[in-house]
């Protein structure tokens, strides 16, 4: 007789996993989270006037305004610092640890909950209610940050069709989602079987 490993599904993704956590899964966020302080800075960059010669193109000026707002609100107190810092409020919390410390400006709020995030990582992935949701928050806030810095389009939203008639809107890169119609939870894979919806005409 064959011993059938247990498994259950991972905290951060949902599929099947002999861990808590697939090691890789937990490897996304902490590169995530390694990464956002530099992605921070690349921001500030990204926000300086452009020296390319691109705005005469076509004698169209390309309006720089949206996506600079975007950079803006992810650089002021509340954006990539406001998303780090809860988090490191809210494990300080669970572990009954002191207050996060006053560190000074935002970067260095960046930098030291990024840094305590990573170093709290095992223990969030094992044993933190919300891991799922802190590593969704970090994916998203990572990604968002990098397609400003390489001014790619948001990634586009596809409407899929779930079996209880709900219609899902999912970007290929969603780690998943949970119908708001009859709660049923999509894992990456399984949301992207899904049919397409079909546009209804109003
Ligand atoms: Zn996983
Ligand atoms: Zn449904």
């Amino acid at each position: 007789m064959i011993e059938t490993p247990q498994s259950w599904p991972c905290t951060l993704c949902l599929k099947p996993s002999r861990d808590t956590v697939h090691a890789s899964c937990r490897q996304h966020v902490y590169e995530d989270l390694a990464e956002l302080p530099a992605l921070y800075r690349q921001l500030g960059d990204a926000l300086q006037p452009s020296r390319r010669g691109d705005q005469t193109r076509g004698g169209t000026r390309t309006a720089p305004l949206p996506c600079s707002l975007d950079a803006l609100d992810l650089r002021a107190r509340g954006g990539i610092q406001g998303v780090l810092t809860s988090w490191e409020d809210d494990v300080r919390d669970t572990l009954d640890w002191e207050e996060r410390p006053f560190r000074g400006s935002i970067q260095q709020d960046v930098d030291g909950a990024a840094a305590f995030l990573q170093n709290q990582l095992a223990w969030i992935c094992d044993s933190h209610p919300a891991a799922k949701e802190l590593g969704d928050e970090i994916r998203q806030i990572a990604g968002q940050a990098r397609r400003l810095i390489t001014g790619e389009r948001p990634a586009r939203r596809i409407p899929v069709a779930c079996p209880c008639g709900q219609v899902l809107r999912v970007t290929l890169d969603t780690p998943g989602v949970r119908c708001g119609g009859c709660e049923t939870q999509y894992g990456h894979a399984d949301v992207l079987r899904l049919p397409m919806a079909q546009r209804t005409a109003a």
